[in-house]
């Protein structure tokens, strides 16, 4: 089976129109509402096959009045808030064995919750942690308060109105005929190798940031990019963008403040390293992780 993008899918309906003052207002008052609590970094989750971060009201009816609050949108036609609330938080569940906690990457790659779910954990976390950065206005130093439902913050002394970033990244296959580039960095998994990555910059087109990131990484020069898939990475709010590129020149030259090694890898090599079957025992990056699915699209398409 082919493996799930992490955190790519969602199935909330996000009503763009309904944040307005009273939406967490309807939210608190309508008996169907779900909630999903943050104790800090992670997410409460009612423990079952699968598990959920979708709670009742009278699952959350003990907790005190949480941080930061910001209404998602519905779900089957019940509404969704999300809660920030102490890391201590998880504590107040401690006890009780059908509850549990655990951290958003763990989720993904254990399959925790429902596909479904993952993508409105992804969205939740990154607004709430959002808004723990940004209490104070940029412009001018005072004060901020959270408004349309959690999607903006405004500073009351200078009008300024903030709104919750998303920080594009570059992450590309670089192909070269039969061979693929993947590079590893010393934090990696022993004998993991994957797609390089940058975040795209000011001013920068998509194709320039991947021809940028790929000649300053690995001193390849890349011609065509083509646009493949992206992936929301809360870490805190990263949007992972795809890209397949075509190498010009096939002589890698490695930074080696970014990387341990660079190094092609032939498409038969590729396919051992995908089902675990590589003699050295190198591995593609992890199935929640988009370079993983950027490798076995290219592994997997006919042969140029
Ligand atoms: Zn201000």
């Amino acid at each position: 089976m082919k493996p799930i993008l992490g955190f790519s899918k969602n199935a909330l309906l996000r009503h763009s129109a309904e944040r307005d003052a009273g939406a967490l207002d309807r939210h608190a008052a309508d008996p169907e509402r779900l909630t999903i609590v943050f104790a800090g970094d992670n997410p409460v989750m009612r423990r079952g096959e699968p598990s959920t971060a979708l709670l009742t009201p009278e699952e959350v009816s003990h907790l005190g009045r949480p941080e930061e609050r910001v209404y998602l949108g519905s779900l089957d036609g019940r509404p969704v808030a999300a809660m920030l609330h102490p890391p201590g938080t998880a504590e107040l569940y401690g006890n009780d064995p059908s509850f549990g906690i655990a951290d958003l990457r763990s989720i993904a790659m254990r399959g925790y919750v429902a596909p479904e779910e993952q993508g409105l954990l992804a969205m939740a976390k990154s607004l709430l942690d959002w808004h723990r950065r940004h209490r104070f206005c940029a412009q001018c130093g005072a004060k901020t308060t959270s408004a349309q439902a959690g999607f903006r913050r405004d500073c009351a002394a200078c009008g300024a109105q903030h709104f919750p970033r998303t920080d594009p990244v570059a992450i590309m296959l670089v192909t070269c005929g039969e061979r693929c580039l993947l590079g590893r960095q010393p934090r990696f998994a022993p004998g993991m190798y994957s797609c390089l990555a940058g975040f795209i910059e000011p001013g920068e087109t998509l194709e320039d940031a991947v021809r940028r990131e790929v000649f300053e990484e690995a001193g390849i020069r890349v011609g065509a990019v083509a646009y493949a898939q992206s992936q929301p990475w809360p870490f805190p709010s990263s949007l992972m963008i795809g890209c397949i590129a075509e190498a010009l020149t096939d002589e890698i030259v490695i930074d080696r403040d970014e990387l341990e090694d660079a190094r092609w890898f032939h498409r038969d090599e590729i396919r051992l390293m995908l089902e675990g079957r590589h003699p050295d025992n190198l591995l593609a990056a992890n199935p929640i992780a988009i370079a993983h699915h950027l490798v076995r699209r290219w592994m997997e398409s006919s042969a140029p």
